[in-house]
Protein backbone atom coordinates (compact mmCIF):
# COMPACT_ATOMS: atom_id res chain seq x y z
CA UNK A 1 0.00 0.00 0.00
CA UNK A 2 1.31 3.83 -0.74
CA UNK A 3 1.26 5.85 2.62
CA UNK A 4 1.28 9.55 1.63
CA UNK A 5 5.39 9.67 2.13
CA UNK A 6 5.44 6.94 -0.48
CA UNK A 7 2.96 9.55 -3.14
CA UNK A 8 4.98 12.67 -2.46
CA UNK A 9 8.43 10.86 -3.11
CA UNK A 10 6.75 9.38 -6.57
CA UNK A 11 5.67 12.83 -7.30
CA UNK A 12 8.73 14.21 -6.96
CA UNK A 13 10.66 12.01 -8.37
CA UNK A 14 8.29 12.44 -12.08
CA UNK A 15 8.16 16.34 -11.65
CA UNK A 16 4.66 15.21 -10.86
CA UNK A 17 2.61 19.11 -10.54
CA UNK A 18 -1.29 17.65 -10.23
CA UNK A 19 -3.62 19.30 -12.89
CA UNK A 20 -6.97 20.43 -12.60
CA UNK A 21 -7.53 19.55 -16.44
CA UNK A 22 -6.59 15.77 -15.53
CA UNK A 23 -8.13 15.79 -12.67
CA UNK A 24 -5.30 14.65 -10.63
CA UNK A 25 -6.22 14.37 -6.88
CA UNK A 26 -4.50 11.67 -5.51
CA UNK A 27 -5.46 9.42 -2.55
CA UNK A 28 -2.71 9.14 0.09
CA UNK A 29 -4.69 7.01 2.65
CA UNK A 30 -4.54 3.56 2.74
CA UNK A 31 -7.71 2.82 4.23
CA UNK A 32 -9.41 4.20 1.86
CA UNK A 33 -7.85 2.35 -0.80
CA UNK A 34 -9.09 -0.54 1.58
CA UNK A 35 -12.78 0.69 1.89
CA UNK A 36 -13.06 1.19 -1.43
CA UNK A 37 -11.59 -2.10 -2.54
CA UNK A 38 -14.06 -3.90 -0.07
CA UNK A 39 -16.89 -2.21 -1.36
CA UNK A 40 -16.40 -2.93 -4.96
CA UNK A 41 -16.44 -6.90 -4.41
CA UNK A 42 -14.19 -7.60 -6.74
CA UNK A 43 -12.47 -11.24 -6.90
CA UNK A 44 -9.82 -13.37 -7.33
CA UNK A 45 -10.94 -14.81 -10.49
CA UNK A 46 -11.68 -11.57 -11.98
CA UNK A 47 -10.04 -8.68 -14.57
CA UNK A 48 -10.67 -5.13 -13.33
CA UNK A 49 -10.42 -2.06 -15.21
CA UNK A 50 -8.97 0.99 -13.63
CA UNK A 51 -9.07 4.56 -15.40
CA UNK A 52 -6.49 6.92 -13.82
CA UNK A 53 -4.09 4.89 -11.67
CA UNK A 54 -2.29 7.95 -11.35
CA UNK A 55 0.67 7.04 -9.08
CA UNK A 56 -0.87 3.51 -8.38
CA UNK A 57 -2.17 3.60 -5.27
CA UNK A 58 -5.54 1.84 -5.60
CA UNK A 59 -3.90 -0.20 -8.52
CA UNK A 60 -1.92 -1.74 -5.64
CA UNK A 61 -4.69 -2.33 -4.17
CA UNK A 62 -6.67 -3.94 -6.84
CA UNK A 63 -4.18 -6.12 -7.48
CA UNK A 64 -4.22 -7.73 -3.99
CA UNK A 65 -7.60 -8.68 -4.76
CA UNK A 66 -8.24 -9.55 -8.36
CA UNK A 67 -6.72 -11.79 -10.57
CA UNK A 68 -5.23 -9.06 -12.86
CA UNK A 69 -5.80 -4.86 -13.76
CA UNK A 70 -5.87 -2.82 -16.78
CA UNK A 71 -4.81 0.25 -15.99
CA UNK A 72 -5.69 3.30 -18.58
CA UNK A 73 -3.60 6.41 -17.92
CA UNK A 74 -3.49 9.30 -20.34
CA UNK A 75 -0.42 11.34 -18.31
CA UNK A 76 2.79 9.29 -20.21
CA UNK A 77 4.78 10.36 -16.93
CA UNK A 78 2.23 8.53 -14.95
CA UNK A 79 2.00 5.51 -16.99
CA UNK A 80 4.86 5.06 -17.75
CA UNK A 81 5.86 4.69 -14.10
CA UNK A 82 3.46 2.57 -13.41
CA UNK A 83 4.92 -1.02 -14.33
CA UNK A 84 7.67 -0.07 -11.83
CA UNK A 85 5.54 1.12 -9.03
CA UNK A 86 4.26 -2.34 -8.71
CA UNK A 87 7.54 -3.91 -9.26
CA UNK A 88 8.83 -2.12 -6.20
CA UNK A 89 5.99 -2.81 -4.13
CA UNK A 90 4.65 -6.04 -5.07
CA UNK A 91 7.27 -7.81 -7.58
CA UNK A 92 5.41 -10.98 -7.13
CA UNK A 93 1.80 -9.48 -8.99
CA UNK A 94 4.22 -7.34 -11.73
CA UNK A 95 3.59 -9.94 -14.09
CA UNK A 96 -0.47 -9.36 -13.88
CA UNK A 97 -0.58 -5.74 -14.63
CA UNK A 98 -1.63 -4.30 -18.21
CA UNK A 99 -0.88 -0.07 -18.73
CA UNK A 100 -2.68 1.57 -21.22
CA UNK A 101 -1.40 4.76 -22.01
CA UNK A 102 -4.56 6.27 -24.07
CA UNK A 103 -7.67 8.73 -23.01
CA UNK A 104 -9.97 6.33 -21.54
CA UNK A 105 -12.87 8.47 -23.74
CA UNK A 106 -11.28 7.00 -26.79
CA UNK A 107 -10.55 3.32 -25.93
CA UNK A 108 -12.72 0.44 -27.65
CA UNK A 109 -10.30 -2.12 -27.13
CA UNK A 110 -8.01 -3.95 -24.19
CA UNK A 111 -5.76 -6.58 -23.83
CA UNK A 112 -8.23 -8.62 -21.34
CA UNK A 113 -11.51 -8.39 -21.24
CA UNK A 114 -12.72 -6.65 -17.71
CA UNK A 115 -15.27 -7.94 -15.55
CA UNK A 116 -14.91 -5.03 -13.45
CA UNK A 117 -14.20 -1.15 -13.03
CA UNK A 118 -12.66 0.23 -10.27
CA UNK A 119 -11.89 3.57 -10.24
CA UNK A 120 -11.01 7.24 -8.64
CA UNK A 121 -12.42 9.24 -12.00
CA UNK A 122 -10.76 12.36 -12.99
CA UNK A 123 -13.71 14.43 -11.96
CA UNK A 124 -14.28 16.10 -14.89
CA UNK A 125 -15.18 13.81 -17.60
CA UNK A 126 -16.58 11.19 -14.72
CA UNK A 127 -19.86 10.74 -16.42
CA UNK A 128 -19.11 10.56 -20.28
CA UNK A 129 -16.04 7.88 -19.37
CA UNK A 130 -18.42 5.37 -17.32
CA UNK A 131 -21.33 5.84 -20.33
CA UNK A 132 -18.12 5.00 -22.46
CA UNK A 133 -16.61 2.27 -21.21
CA UNK A 134 -20.06 0.80 -20.47
CA UNK A 135 -21.29 1.05 -23.98
CA UNK A 136 -17.89 -0.77 -25.50
CA UNK A 137 -16.86 -3.54 -22.78
CA UNK A 138 -20.30 -5.38 -22.44
CA UNK A 139 -18.04 -7.74 -20.46
CA UNK A 140 -18.47 -5.13 -17.45
CA UNK A 141 -20.76 -6.57 -14.98
CA UNK A 142 -20.22 -4.51 -12.14
CA UNK A 143 -17.57 -2.16 -10.40
CA UNK A 144 -17.25 1.01 -8.18
CA UNK A 145 -16.20 4.30 -8.84
CA UNK A 146 -15.43 7.37 -7.09
CA UNK A 147 -16.58 10.95 -8.45
CA UNK A 148 -17.47 14.10 -7.17
CA UNK A 149 -20.32 13.80 -4.62
CA UNK A 150 -22.69 15.67 -6.67
CA UNK A 151 -21.93 13.79 -9.93
CA UNK A 152 -22.40 9.96 -7.67
CA UNK A 153 -26.00 12.06 -6.58
CA UNK A 154 -26.87 12.41 -10.19
CA UNK A 155 -25.90 8.81 -11.45
CA UNK A 156 -28.07 7.02 -8.76
CA UNK A 157 -30.84 9.46 -8.91
CA UNK A 158 -34.94 7.66 -9.66
CA UNK A 159 -37.47 9.65 -11.47
CA UNK A 160 -38.90 12.81 -9.39
CA UNK A 161 -35.82 13.42 -7.61
CA UNK A 162 -34.00 16.37 -7.72
CA UNK A 163 -30.58 15.78 -8.93
CA UNK A 164 -32.67 13.27 -11.94
CA UNK A 165 -31.00 14.23 -15.19
CA UNK A 166 -29.73 12.76 -18.06
CA UNK A 167 -26.58 11.32 -16.59
CA UNK A 168 -29.16 9.16 -14.48
CA UNK A 169 -31.29 7.86 -17.17
CA UNK A 170 -28.15 6.96 -19.32
CA UNK A 171 -26.55 5.15 -16.83
CA UNK A 172 -29.99 3.48 -15.95
CA UNK A 173 -29.73 2.23 -19.72
CA UNK A 174 -27.17 -0.08 -18.53
CA UNK A 175 -26.91 -0.21 -15.09
CA UNK A 176 -28.53 -0.39 -11.19
CA UNK A 177 -26.27 2.45 -9.68
CA UNK A 178 -26.49 2.68 -5.97
CA UNK A 179 -24.55 5.29 -4.10
CA UNK A 180 -21.78 3.52 -1.09
CA UNK A 181 -20.41 6.20 0.66
CA UNK A 182 -18.53 9.51 0.75
CA UNK A 183 -15.28 10.29 1.23
CA UNK A 184 -14.03 13.27 2.60
CA UNK A 185 -10.90 15.83 1.06
CA UNK A 186 -8.19 15.26 3.43
CA UNK A 187 -7.76 11.68 1.94
CA UNK A 188 -6.27 13.19 -1.10
CA UNK A 189 -3.14 15.09 -2.63
CA UNK A 190 -4.28 17.73 -3.37
CA UNK A 191 -7.15 18.23 -1.43
CA UNK A 192 -10.21 18.90 -3.56
CA UNK A 193 -12.54 21.73 -2.69
CA UNK A 194 -15.89 18.86 -2.33
CA UNK A 195 -16.37 15.74 -1.18
CA UNK A 196 -16.35 12.58 -3.17
CA UNK A 197 -19.06 10.22 -3.37
CA UNK A 198 -18.92 6.06 -4.35
CA UNK A 199 -20.86 4.55 -6.94
CA UNK A 200 -21.82 1.18 -7.00
CA UNK A 201 -23.03 -0.90 -9.87
CA UNK A 202 -24.44 -3.85 -11.28
CA UNK A 203 -25.12 -4.61 -15.08
CA UNK A 204 -28.18 -4.44 -15.94
CA UNK A 205 -30.52 -5.47 -19.23
CA UNK A 206 -31.84 -2.14 -20.69
CA UNK A 207 -35.23 -1.73 -21.10
CA UNK A 208 -36.98 -4.04 -24.25
CA UNK A 209 -37.53 -2.02 -27.19
CA UNK A 210 -37.55 -1.79 -30.69
CA UNK A 211 -35.62 1.61 -30.59
CA UNK A 212 -31.79 1.94 -30.43
CA UNK A 213 -30.01 3.31 -27.98
CA UNK A 214 -29.15 6.50 -29.99
CA UNK A 215 -32.49 7.17 -30.83
CA UNK A 216 -33.76 6.60 -27.17
CA UNK A 217 -30.63 9.21 -25.57
CA UNK A 218 -31.66 11.26 -28.41
CA UNK A 219 -35.25 11.54 -26.44
CA UNK A 220 -33.24 12.10 -22.95
CA UNK A 221 -31.32 14.97 -24.39
CA UNK A 222 -34.42 16.60 -25.75
CA UNK A 223 -36.46 16.20 -22.56
CA UNK A 224 -33.87 17.35 -20.57
CA UNK A 225 -32.60 20.56 -23.03
CA UNK A 226 -35.60 22.04 -21.78
CA UNK A 227 -35.93 20.66 -18.41
CA UNK A 228 -38.94 23.16 -17.33
CA UNK A 229 -40.81 22.64 -20.30
CA UNK A 230 -43.24 19.55 -20.53
CA UNK A 231 -42.75 17.22 -22.63
CA UNK A 232 -44.98 17.64 -26.03
CA UNK A 233 -43.39 21.46 -26.07
CA UNK A 234 -39.65 20.21 -25.30
CA UNK A 235 -39.88 16.83 -27.99
CA UNK A 236 -41.71 19.25 -30.87
CA UNK A 237 -38.37 19.82 -32.12
CA UNK A 238 -37.02 16.01 -32.24
CA UNK A 239 -40.95 15.11 -33.69
CA UNK A 240 -41.22 17.80 -36.03
CA UNK A 241 -43.53 19.64 -34.22
CA UNK A 242 -45.66 19.86 -30.94
CA UNK A 243 -48.80 17.66 -32.23
CA UNK A 244 -46.24 14.66 -33.64
CA UNK A 245 -44.60 15.08 -30.18
CA UNK A 246 -48.00 14.50 -28.39
CA UNK A 247 -49.24 11.70 -30.52
CA UNK A 248 -45.85 10.21 -29.94
CA UNK A 249 -46.28 10.77 -26.26
CA UNK A 250 -49.81 8.95 -26.08
CA UNK A 251 -49.13 6.48 -28.57
CA UNK A 252 -46.35 5.60 -25.33
CA UNK A 253 -48.92 6.05 -22.85
CA UNK A 254 -47.16 9.16 -21.36
CA UNK A 255 -48.92 12.21 -20.06
CA UNK A 256 -47.78 15.11 -23.05
CA UNK A 257 -48.20 17.53 -19.96
CA UNK A 258 -45.42 15.67 -18.05
CA UNK A 259 -41.66 17.08 -17.37
CA UNK A 260 -38.81 14.80 -18.27
CA UNK A 261 -37.98 14.57 -14.87
CA UNK A 262 -40.62 12.30 -14.25
CA UNK A 263 -40.07 9.59 -16.71
CA UNK A 264 -37.72 6.34 -16.14
CA UNK A 265 -35.85 4.95 -18.85
CA UNK A 266 -38.31 2.53 -19.98
CA UNK A 267 -40.63 5.07 -20.32
CA UNK A 268 -38.34 7.08 -22.62
CA UNK A 269 -37.97 4.42 -24.34
CA UNK A 270 -41.39 4.17 -25.54
CA UNK A 271 -41.37 7.28 -26.22
CA UNK A 272 -38.64 6.56 -29.13
CA UNK A 273 -39.93 3.71 -30.43
CA UNK A 274 -43.17 5.09 -30.67
CA UNK A 275 -41.55 8.50 -32.42
CA UNK A 276 -39.65 5.59 -34.58
CA UNK A 277 -42.71 4.23 -35.26
CA UNK A 278 -44.81 7.02 -36.31
CA UNK A 279 -41.37 8.03 -38.83
CA UNK A 280 -41.77 4.96 -40.78
N1 LIG B 1 -6.14 6.39 -9.12
C1 LIG B 1 -5.29 7.44 -8.60
C2 LIG B 1 -5.57 7.63 -7.13
O1 LIG B 1 -6.67 7.25 -6.70
O2 LIG B 1 -4.72 8.14 -6.43
C3 LIG B 1 -5.45 8.76 -9.35
C4 LIG B 1 -6.87 9.27 -9.52
S1 LIG B 1 -6.97 10.89 -10.19
C5 LIG B 1 -8.51 11.41 -9.48
C6 LIG B 1 -7.44 10.68 -11.89
C7 LIG B 1 -6.40 10.07 -12.81
O3 LIG B 1 -6.98 9.95 -14.13
C8 LIG B 1 -5.11 10.85 -13.02
O4 LIG B 1 -4.02 9.97 -12.91
C9 LIG B 1 -5.21 11.42 -14.44
O5 LIG B 1 -3.96 11.63 -15.06
C10 LIG B 1 -6.03 10.36 -15.12
N2 LIG B 1 -6.83 10.81 -16.28
C11 LIG B 1 -7.40 12.02 -16.49
N3 LIG B 1 -8.12 12.04 -17.62
C12 LIG B 1 -8.02 10.80 -18.15
C13 LIG B 1 -8.54 10.17 -19.33
N4 LIG B 1 -9.35 10.84 -20.18
N5 LIG B 1 -8.22 8.88 -19.59
C14 LIG B 1 -7.41 8.18 -18.73
N6 LIG B 1 -6.89 8.71 -17.61
C15 LIG B 1 -7.19 10.00 -17.31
Amino acid sequence: MLGATDIRRLAAELDVRPTKTLGQNFVIDGNTIRRIVAAAGVGPGETVLEVGPGLGSLTLGLLDAADRVVAIEIDPKLAGRLAQTVREFRPERADSLDVVLADALKVTELPHAPAALVANLPYNVAVPVVLHLFEHFPSLEHGLVMVQEEVADRLCAGPGSKTYGIPSVKAAWYADMRKAGVIGMNVFWPAPKIHSGLVSFRRQEPPRTTATREQVFAVVDAAFAQRRKTLRAALAGWAGGAARAEAALVAAGVDPQARGERLDVAQFARIAEAGEAARA
